[in-house]
């Protein structure tokens, strides 16, 4: 059995990865850590300014701006659409690849790579402000840059379940709207099976967090319950689960 890292035989202690490398003791956080993309463990050879480091498979398949995403853009909508989400508006959303840094400016907070993504929602027309509806808003998404494809449909599928909310006038608690944005990323997951979704999942599976998580499990529990047909027309029609 040979070490991943520098191919000697392994002796003694040594770590696994979620992809099954094994690395000699003595690697780890001095100059091997774990991909902040794939957590395959990897060289410190790609850090980004906002300190993540990515292997080379992960930076091969990076979109950065000025990328083209109208492929992944179209084939997240498509699967939405499938699901049920067929009412879904895209021609006001708009999408921007933005640093780290960037993000924390938009979001008046300190810089953190786990805010992936976020949705900022303009009303551009009010007719109807009663009643919630004919209201028409102009969504723009801002996405971390450096995600792989199949994350960076996983989050924007989150992050156009936001601007779906906001276009059928749904208020739910932040638990279940992030709960329920969160579903559309298991759904591209799930539809993409590979290594790569798998670990995806496994994290948004056991997230301990008490918002995504928690309200993760929530939603998919009434979907397990329900499937995505139900699901959508009770939130849709009683605007909460
Ligand atoms: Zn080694
Ligand atoms: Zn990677
Ligand atoms: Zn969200």
């Amino acid at each position: 059995m040979d070490c991943y890292i520098c191919r000697k035989e392994l002796t003694g202690k040594y770590y696994i990865d979620w992809w099954n490398h094994k690395i000699c003791e003595s690697h780890l956080n001095n100059d091997v850590v774990s991909c902040s993309s794939c957590n395959g463990f990897t060289k410190k050879d790609i850090v980004l300014s906002d300190g993540r480091v990515l292997c080379h498979v992960c930076m091969d398949n990076a979109i950065k701006p000025g990328d083209s995403i109208e492929f992944i853009k179209s084939s997240v909508v498509n699967t939405l659409n499938k699901a049920g989400f067929d009412d879904l508006r895209t021609e006001d959303i708009s999408i921007e690849i933005v640093s780290a840094e960037k993000m924390a400016e938009i979001r008046k907070s300190s810089v953190n790579i786990q805010n992936k993504g976020l949705t900022l929602s303009n009303m551009i027309s009010s007719f109807g402000l009663l009643s919630g509806k004919n209201q028409k808003f102009r969504h723009t998404v801002y996405m971390l840059t450096h995600l792989t494809k199949i994350e960076f449909a996983g989050v924007l599928a989150h992050e156009t379940l936001h601007a779906w909310q906001v276009q059928n006038n749904i208020k739910m608690s932040s638990k279940l709207t992030e709960g329920l944005c969160n579903m559309g990323t298991y759904l591209i997951y799930q539809t993409m099976p590979s290594s790569l979704t798998k670990i995806y999942l496994k994290i948004l599976h056991e997230s301990s967090d008490p918002i995504y998580g928690d309200g993760f499990r929530e939603v998919y529990a009434h979907f397990e319950e329900l499937g995505w047909q139900d699901l959508i027309r009770k939130i849709r029609e009683n605007k909460t689960i």
